[in-house]
């Protein structure tokens, strides 16, 4: 009853009207598309198939274990997920010698990348811990207000952290910061294809979540265990972040099962930030 009603007023909203008829769109699309996966549950379920692991660096046989391969496409020696085995194929082809670099990752979920890695820091935002303190021999941080110095980082990380973010522009805007000359933003975030423009599902008006579309939300390994979805991204992400950095985004997309790459929202986006590496 009462979304209806707030449906029905914001469909009449010249801003918000195309909004709600975008996500109507998407969610028919899901929709669709989870039809067509239940169908195809029975034979992908216990697919195997041999492949090198860039998270674990060797020989291994990647499982189908469910119909979600973003989550259920597991690498049999360490795991990993298709997104972070992207992401450490980016590292390892296009950004060779990356484990002598100063790199950081907000928000880890795991130990995949720190272990190769001898200057790898890491930090998660912790809600009531002070910015830049531990809590738990973790860091807290909130990457719209970094406490680290500018120029501090070559490669900062971030997996499926920028749709949980408010204002993903200061977010975007304080990682460049934090950056070095030519340093990189390796990251990912869900794509959805077919949205032509960006738009916030929520945002804060002081200490107030408001609620611009229906609350949604992803798995959270810390706090409660649920993250907020604050933004649905869509064909001008890459426009938005580099507006948002003032550097220039690249997006790597590969489908390759002998590297356990396969599943929905396969890119990963790095925004390098104006200069040269050293
Ligand atoms: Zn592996």
């Amino acid at each position: 009853m009462y979304p209806k009603i707030l449906k029905s007023i914001a469909l009449r909203s010249p801003v918000f009207g195309p909004i709600v008829i975008e996500r109507d769109r998407l969610r028919q699309e899901v929709a669709q598309f989870s039809v067509e996966r239940g169908r195809s549950v029975p034979e992908l379920s216990g697919v195997m198939n041999p492949g090198y692991c860039h998270c674990c660096r060797q020989q291994t046989v990647f499982e189908i274990k469910g119909s979600w391969l973003r989550d259920q496409y597991l690498c049999s020696n360490c795991f990993s997920i298709p997104r972070q085995r992207h992401i450490q194929h980016v590292l390892d082809t296009y950004f060779q010698g990356w484990e002598e670099k100063n790199v950081h990752e907000s928000s880890p979920s795991n130990e995949l990348i720190s272990r190769y890695c001898a200057s790898y820091s890491s930090s998660q935002y912790f809600e009531g811990v002070a910015e830049g303190t531990f809590f738990n021999g973790v860091r807290c941080e909130n990457l719209e207000s970094l406490t680290f110095p500018d120029h501090t980082f070559d490669i900062f990380i971030t997996q499926d952290v920028f749709e949980h973010i408010f204002d993903p522009a200061r977010a975007a805007s304080e990682i460049t910061r934090v950056l070095k000359p030519g340093g990189v933003h390796v990251f990912t975030a869900p794509k959805h294809k077919g949205l032509r423009k960006s738009y916030p599902r929520a945002r804060l008006q002081g200490n107030q979540i408001e609620y611009l579309l229906e609350e949604s939300y992803h798995g959270n390994p810390v706090g409660d265990g649920k993250a907020l979805v604050t933004w649905d991204y869509g064909d001008d992400f890459e426009e938005l972040m580099n507006s948002w950095s003032g550097s220039t985004t690249t997006t790597y997309i590969i489908r390759d099962r002998s590297l356990g790459i396969d599943g929905e929202y396969l890119e990963v986006f790095v925004t390098r930030k104006k200069g040269d590496m050293e």
